[in-house]
């Protein structure tokens, strides 16, 4: 029997990867667009809350199961930050660009510039789910000023992986997923769901 979930994001590469995955286990997924099921707002301060906020609103509007994740890149030596406001830290529209030169002047006048990128994954069996499936990931990483490669998206051309000498950017799909805070979290996930 297969069962239907609901991806509460409207990114087809996340639905790629995590279809990957939840596929052989008899799961199928569809993005909440193909409900009509509008984006959610994301007003909370931890990946966590968000990740269910996302996943609750879908669920609530499909009556299906859903899977929602929350990522970003935090500092070390800001705190945490950009963290939850990774996709808009340069402010509105959003601007990968914009959002790498902020974080890059920020961290260059300091000496710590270890980053992670984190990422919070929620599976909810329906819209008030008491005990939702919780998984993360964390990378670790470092921010350098100059970008390299142009795979992956977002922060990847900044984030140095020392062991390999290369950028997320440099790394094939296939390895990033190997050893992304998502791959991470995913797998986590499915081993919850077996
Ligand atoms: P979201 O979880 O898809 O909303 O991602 C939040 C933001 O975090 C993205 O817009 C990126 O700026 C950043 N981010 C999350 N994961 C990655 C990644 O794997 N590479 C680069 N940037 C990422």
């Amino acid at each position: 029997m297969t069962r239907t979930i609901v991806l509460a994001s409207n990114n087809s590469g996340k639905l790629k990867e995590f279809s990957q995955l939840l596929t052989p286990l008899g799961f199928t997924l569809h993005v909440q667009g193909e409900f009509n099921v509008p984006e959610a707002d994301e007003p909370h301060l931890t990946f966590i809350e968000n990740a269910l906020a996302k996943a609750r609103h879908a669920a609530r509007l499909t009556g299906l199961p859903a899977l929602a994740d929350d990522s970003g890149i935090c500092a070390n030596a800001l705190g945490g930050l950009p963290g939850v406001r990774s996709a808009r830290y340069a402010g509105e529209p959003k601007s990968d660009a914009r959002n790498n030169a902020k974080l890059a002047a920020e961290l260059a006048q300091l000496a710590d510039k270890s980053v992670y990128y984190y990422c919070a994954l929620v599976l909810v069996r329906h819209a008030d789910d008491p005990q939702p499936l919780i998984a993360e990931g964390r990378w670790n990483g470092e921010l350098i000023d100059t970008p390299r490669g142009a795979g992956g998206f977002g922060y990847d051309p900044h984030f140095w992986l020392p062991d390999l000498g290369k950028t997320a950017a440099e790394l094939r799909a296939e390895d990033k997923n190997r050893l992304s805070h998502r791959g991470q979290a995913l797998r986590q996930l499915v081993e919850k769901l077996r």
